[in-house]
């Protein structure tokens, strides 16, 4: 064997899943077409992740907290409002909003924004420190063929790597997942994410602010200083004429939905666009193979919660082969590969749909809708439990949180 593992993925969830296992004494390849140095550069993913406080704390765990510490913006509040459009204006929230308050959740903020050039930072430098984990890039898993012994990957560069277990991390559009004949459940939004980040004159206090427009979710996702990452939505032709405005057109949209509650605001840097997709494998595993991350599912961004399911998958599978290492057993059974597709499947598939309905419930302007949504945001900030359940949840502290989640090392 050349290695325990194989990783065909070194983005946010292979790399986590690596420095997991390999922790604990595993060995482990990870395969990309991209090499590192392209990977942590500042044009290659404008994107910020709204982390979990679970999903923060196994990075911690893994030792990955130290280096993103200081660009990492705490949560401290979560507040979501519906706007209200008025002669092609946006008018700023409704009064009827809902709040949620870290002070509510127990110690420490809901979780941190992190942008994800400054996550693989971490993660390299990990790469670095570890010195067990080789990663082999640039080049790309071709195939795995697995037998009652192991698995052979090949690689499109010719050379041929075994292991005990293949892990397919390769993304949403996972050549692994296709290969190996598992299918999806897909649907396009028919919208795109632009993605950018804006100065404001006011500091923003730590609260992330989903403000949901009938073009679909505005999210604005407080960073480090005056500065915050916006994911805003739009139908895809809507969004592709924003992105090709000039700064002052484009910063006179921005205006219009951002409104002046932290002061002038105006965006800064590059801008990118994410085509929206929602897909569920309908399996999970086959012969000495796993899916981890979108390679397993894809889905809304309304709820800042695709890599907090990655996240989740690796800490399972990672915690599962682990365990079976330490037992003598193949890494790489159906018996141990099964025991994560149950652990991950009913998470994953009941977020996917709840953020799926959500999208469907907010990006729209029918009165009717508008009224429902208006008054459930009202209870639920009323009624205590219930905002408190919503709580744990965006902090990723509900269900049978593997161990790196709890903070504990494997
Ligand atoms: C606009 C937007 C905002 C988001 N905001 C949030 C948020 O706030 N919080 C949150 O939790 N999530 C968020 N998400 C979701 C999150 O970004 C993704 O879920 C996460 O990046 C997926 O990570 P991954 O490692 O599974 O996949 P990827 O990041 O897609 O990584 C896949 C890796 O596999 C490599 N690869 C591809 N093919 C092969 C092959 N054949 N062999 C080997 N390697 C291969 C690729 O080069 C890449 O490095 C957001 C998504 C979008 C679109």
């Amino acid at each position: 064997m050349d290695a325990d593992l194989i990783i065909a993925g070194g983005g946010l969830a292979g790399l986590s899943l690596a420095h997991a296992v390999a922790g604990a004494g595993l060995r482990v390849a990870v395969i990309d077409p991209v090499p590192l140095a392209t990977a942590t550069g500042a044009e290659f993913d404008g994107r910020v992740s709204a982390l979990g406080r679970a999903s923060y704390r196994m990075f911690d765990a893994l030792g990955l907290a130290d280096d993103m510490a200081a660009e990492a913006q705490p949560i401290l509040d979560i507040l979501v409002s519906d706007g209200a459009p008025s002669q092609g204006k946006y008018h700023g929230p409704s009064p009827l909003t809902l709040h949620f308050g870290h002070k509510d959740a127990g110690a420490g903020p809901l979780g941190y924004i992190v942008e994800n050039r400054v996550i693989r930072v971490a993660q390299s430098r990990a790469l670095a420190r570890q010195g067990d984990i080789a990663f082999i890039a640039p080049d790309h898993v071709a195939a795995a063929v697995a037998d009652a012994d192991g698995v052979s990957v090949r690689l499109e560069s010719g050379r041929t790597l075994r292991a005990s277990l293949c892990v397919a991390a390769d993304g949403r559009n996972s050549a692994l997942r296709q290969k190996a004949g598992i299918r999806t459940v897909r649907w396009a939004y028919g919208q795109t994410g632009i993605v950018t980040t804006v100065h404001h004159a006011r500091p923003h206090e730590g609260i992330a602010h989903e403000y949901f427009l009938p073009a679909g979710p505005f999210a604005i996702l407080p960073m480090t200083g005056n500065r915050s990452s916006l994911v805003w939505t739009e139908p895809t032709a809507r969004a592709h004429a924003i992105m090709q405005l000039d700064q002052g057109a484009f910063d006179a949209e921005l205006a219009e939905r951002f409104g002046s509650h932290w002061g002038a605001v105006r965006s800064d840097g590059p801008r990118w666009s994410y085509p929206l997709a929602f897909h569920l494998a309908r399996d999970y595993i086959a012969a000495r193979l796993a899916l981890i991350g979108d390679a397993a599912h894809g889905i809304h961004p309304i709820a800042g919660q695709g890599l907090n399911l990655g996240l989740r998958d690796a800490a399972a599978l990672a915690e599962i082969i682990v365990d079976a290492h330490r037992l003598g057993l193949d890494i790489g059974a159906p018996a141990t590969l099964a025991g994560y597709a149950q652990w991950r499947r009913f998470d994953n598939m009941s977020l996917a749909v709840t953020t799926d309905l959500l999208n469907r419930l907010f990006s729209n302007d029918l009165p009717p809708l508008r009224f429902a949504r208006n008054l459930g945001m009202a209870l639920v900030d009323k009624i205590a439990p219930v905002r408190n359940l919503f709580l744990r949840h965006a902090a990723g502290e509900v269900g049978d949180l593997p161990r790196l989640l709890r903070g504990h090392i494997l």
